[in-house]
């Protein structure tokens, strides 16, 4: 993480965390608790949760031990006032589509992993390095005049196929692709998949994300070419990996194809928010990578590893990629969406929110 540019610890900008407790709610947890921007301030679970302390209602997966500012933080009931403007929402879908709504009429700017309102469009799709100017949509929703809004972050394995489309189709256009994904067991949250599903198996279908991958890119893209996806669940706990094959439009070296996902930059390097990495694509060259086991951590988990660059013999081109689920494609998706909000400026509060005990 790059500080330099960042306030003092007591400037900090309070957030929440709506689903505090669950696997993507603890990697933000555990990302915010050294943030230089943002201090956790206040975090929200289920029925289950509330009322508990943090330490005693999160099931802690991530490392260790929870970050000490978050261990006796009070977990609040859903629908709490939250004194924090901006609000992450690690939500499974179903609160979230209750939820979500009600923070921002609040005037609450969510950021959120769900994917409930993804495609509405009046909600930003955000992949920064792709399409930062998507923000300006918030002033086209409901809540915008309450100071509130929404703004999503992809599906876990589109976040990294978005990645690293976008430099092949502004350089060279995509005209299709098929994917086939091979999907960690973390991307189903906790205690998702039944042991014994998971042990030692596959299973060749997980609910909605083929759809979800056939149709984010295209709104983060604004494109039109067919996609088509094959999901699986693999015994791996973190990383999704996914083999592409791709059409193109243009004649392009597997030399030029290479040069233009190690050189794809955008927004969040040129600003160096926190969360950037150094490079959003990196392209591995041993004959066996990218491996979960060894790639996963790359950029912090913030790097999306592409191998195994070859020509397809039925389509163009064809290569593996591989993203940190819970981290690239979940909590530290949704920081680099909070981070390139701020350094928009609109994080400054237009309406000062109710205070937490003046709200009924
Ligand atoms: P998870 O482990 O099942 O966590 C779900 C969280 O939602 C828990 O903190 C739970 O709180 C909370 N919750 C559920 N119902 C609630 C309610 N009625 N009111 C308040 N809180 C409620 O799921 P996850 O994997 O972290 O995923 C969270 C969201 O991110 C989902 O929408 C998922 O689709 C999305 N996402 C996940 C990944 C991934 O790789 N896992 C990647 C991208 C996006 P309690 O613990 O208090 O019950």
């Amino acid at each position: 993480m790059d500080s330099s540019a960042s306030p003092s610890l007591p400037d900090r900008t309070p957030v929440a965390v709506l689903g505090a407790t669950g696997m993507v709610g603890q990697r933000l947890v555990e990302r915010l608790a050294r943030h230089p921007w943002f201090a956790l301030t206040e975090v929200v679970g289920s029925d289950r949760s509330a009322g508990r302390s943090y330490a005693e209602a999160a099931e802690w997966l991530v490392s260790p031990d929870p970050p000490p500012e978050a261990v006796s933080l009070p977990v609040l009931p859903a629908g709490s006032a939250l004194r924090s403007r901006l609000v992450f929402s690690a939500l499974s879908s179903a609160a979230a589509a209750e939820l979500e709504p009600e923070y921002a009429g609040r005037g609450h700017l969510v950021v959120s992993n769900a994917s409930r309102f993804r495609m509405h469009p009046d909600v930003p799709l955000l992949v920064p390095e792709i399409n930062p100017d998507a923000v300006e949509l918030l002033s086209r929703q409901q809540w915008a005049a309450a100071g509130g809004g929404i703004v999503c972050n992809p599906n876990c394995v589109v976040t990294g196929l978005a990645l690293a489309l976008a430099p092949l189709h502004r350089t060279f256009g995509v005209e299709a692709v098929l994917v086939t994904t091979f999907q960690a067991l973390s991307g189903a949250g906790y205690p998702g998949v039944p042991s014994l599903a998971a042990t030692a198996n596959v299973v060749p279908f997980i609910a909605g994300e083929e759809e979800k991958i056939e149709s984010e890119p295209l709104k983060i893209l604004d494109a039109d070419f067919p996609i088509s996806a094959a999901a699986h669940r693999v015994p791996v706990v973190d990383g999704h990996l996914a083999a592409v094959s791709v059409r193109l439009r243009d004649r392009a070296s597997l030399a030029a194809v290479s040069e233009a996902l190690t050189g794809f930059r955008g927004e969040p390097q040129d600003r160096r928010l926190p969360t950037a990495p150094e490079r959003p694509l990196e392209v591995l060259t041993a004959a066996d990578a990218p491996q979960p086991r060894r790639d996963v951590e790359r950029g912090g988990g913030m790097t999306v590893s592409i191998g195994r660059l070859r020509a397809d013999p039925v389509l163009d081109l064809r290569f593996v990629l591989l993203v940190h689920n819970t981290v690239r494609g979940a909590a530290g998706a949704a920081l680099l969406n909070a981070e390139l909000l701020a350094a928009r400026g609109l994080l400054r509060n237009p309406t000062p929110l109710p205070t937490a005990e003046a709200t009924p």
